[in-house]
């Protein structure tokens, strides 16, 4: 399917985004009144969209506003918001069957996506999928596995890594303390190595990680942990919440020969890059490296709660009752995961590629006209705009929501780029249009600039 060939299952066309009252509106105001007195503080909104609908690439609040969605409830809805195919799919299942517990028993849909799941991995050998609820449980499901099949314990993860927060991916994570501070102790044995932080403008002058696996090599493996006691070395192929940085391809050939070497397990984090969101079905599919388990999660059902670990066959054997789960590949969320695993494979991957090349050209050239942006970088509908502080990539966050631009900050001092895998050429020239609208009022046109370089 293109989504020009298939115009039954498009999803709705965008009109502008519309604000029509002050933001947040009087509405919204009210209902955050009453969050606050009841949910979790430890929740960070980024400003205050109190979302009522989506279709296609365009959120309404409960004010009326209309936003254009380059946030995509954090890269998760790839296929839009309520894409007809989807919500059929939900519909349908709904009124089948909503749970049986894959666990125990077998069924359909789960089999289906699981399916789809095994022939998409990233390795030429035959796979095998468990699914999840989450990220962060694709992340355990992962640590436990390479564990298991190693028989060792450490783990190696980068700096700057996000990977969840349960206790074991959370060990992982080095994004930022507070996710961590008070939560120890955490695993043991898991040490951080640097993340090559490559810079757009760098890419073609050093950037290559050499530096990095050095690092890896003498003060990791050589001083802190014997390579014999490592059961994975852990990477985002495109670090996610820590600023959107592609790792170098020569730095991922350089983990897997040190992975072959020693007989360690090279994981694959893509819950944030796969799932076509970078122009192929999986970020680390760019450098030609094949992990031996990938996670995923976020945009594999639209938004169901659903994510998977997919591993090797060989190393995938661990016998029956040693890993389980009651609702993870619930049957309503295989069958959303199905329908959107077949829309990204119609021509949502290639769509990603296009539209993620216009977005990155069209950020470019807003910046320059702006200035204060010190890098734009990313692959396909996963985009980076580095600033010069965080300060001002929130005053450029807080700007583009005003002018009805719904983005996201990650690392120290970005902003995100990641819509609907949807988006066409209207989408993403208005975003590109509303971006610098909001760079304009929201940064110094001198910041930045002395810092480039660092
Ligand atoms: N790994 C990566 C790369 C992520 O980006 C995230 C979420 O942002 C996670 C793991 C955790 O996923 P979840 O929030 O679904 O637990």
């Amino acid at each position: 399917m293109t989504l020009e060939a298939s115009p039954s299952s498009a999803p709705a066309r965008m009109t502008a985004p519309q604000i029509i009252t002050e933001l947040p509106g009087p509405r919204a105001r009210a209902m955050i009144a009453r969050d606050a007195a009841v949910v979790s503080p430890s929740l960070t909104r980024a400003y205050p969209l109190v979302a009522e609908s989506g279709r296609g690439y365009v959120v309404t609040d409960v004010d009326g506003n209309r936003f254009l969605d380059f946030a995509a409830g954090i890269a998760v809805c790839s296929t839009g918001h309520g894409h007809p195919d989807v919500v059929a799919a939900i519909k349908e299942q709904a009124d089948r069957l909503i749970h049986i517990a894959a666990t125990d028993f077998y069924e359909p849909r789960y089999l289906e996506l699981t399916e789809h799941l095994a022939r998409i991995a990233p390795f030429d050998e035959p796979a095998r999928v468990f699914l999840t609820n989450s990220g962060t449980e694709a992340v355990e499901g992962a640590i436990k596995l390479a564990r298991y099949h190693t028989h060792r314990p450490g783990l190696i993860a980068f700096e700057g890594a996000f990977h969840g927060r349960t206790m074991g991916a959370l060990s992982l994570t080095n994004s930022k303390i507070k996710q961590r501070a008070g939560f120890g102790p955490l695993l043991p044995m898991v040490h951080h190595s640097s993340f090559p932080r490559v810079r757009a403008w760098r890419e073609g002058s050093g950037g290559d990680g050499s530096a990095e696996l050095e690092f890896l090599h003498k003060s990791i493996l050589g001083r802190l942990l014997a390579p014999r006691d490592v059961a994975a070395i852990v990477i985002e192929p495109i670090q996610g919440e820590g600023g959107y940085f592609p790792a170098p391809a020569a730095f991922l050939r350089g983990l897997r020969e040190i992975c072959d070497e020693h007989g360690i397990m090279l994981i694959a984090d893509e819950i944030q890059s796969g799932m076509g969101r970078t122009g192929r079905w999986w970020a680390i599919e760019h450098s030609g490296v094949e992990p031996d388990i990938v996670t995923t999660a976020k945009g594999i059902a639209s938004g169901m709660p659903l994510g998977a670990f997919i591993a090797r066959d060989s190393v995938m054997s661990w016998p029956p009752g040693a890993h389980g789960s009651t609702f993870a590949g619930n049957p309503v969320c295989a069958a959303a995961g199905a329908a959107t695993l077949k829309l990204i494979e119609g021509g949502l991957i290639e769509n990603a590629a296009r539209m993620g090349a216009r977005l990155r050209a069209g950020i470019e050239r807003v910046a320059a006209e702006h200035g204060g942006v010190r890098d734009v970088r990313g692959m396909g509908l996963m985009i980076g705009v580095e600033f010069a502080s965080h300060e001002a990539a929130d005053a450029v966050e807080q700007a583009a929501f005003q002018r009805g631009l719904l983005v996201l900050e990650c690392g120290e001092a970005a902003i995100r780029l990641c819509p609907p895998l949807i988006v066409d050429e209207e989408a993403v020239d208005t975003a590109v249009a509303l971006f610098g609208e909001a760079m304009a009022a929201g940064v110094r046109p001198t910041e930045g600039v002395e810092e480039v370089g660092g």
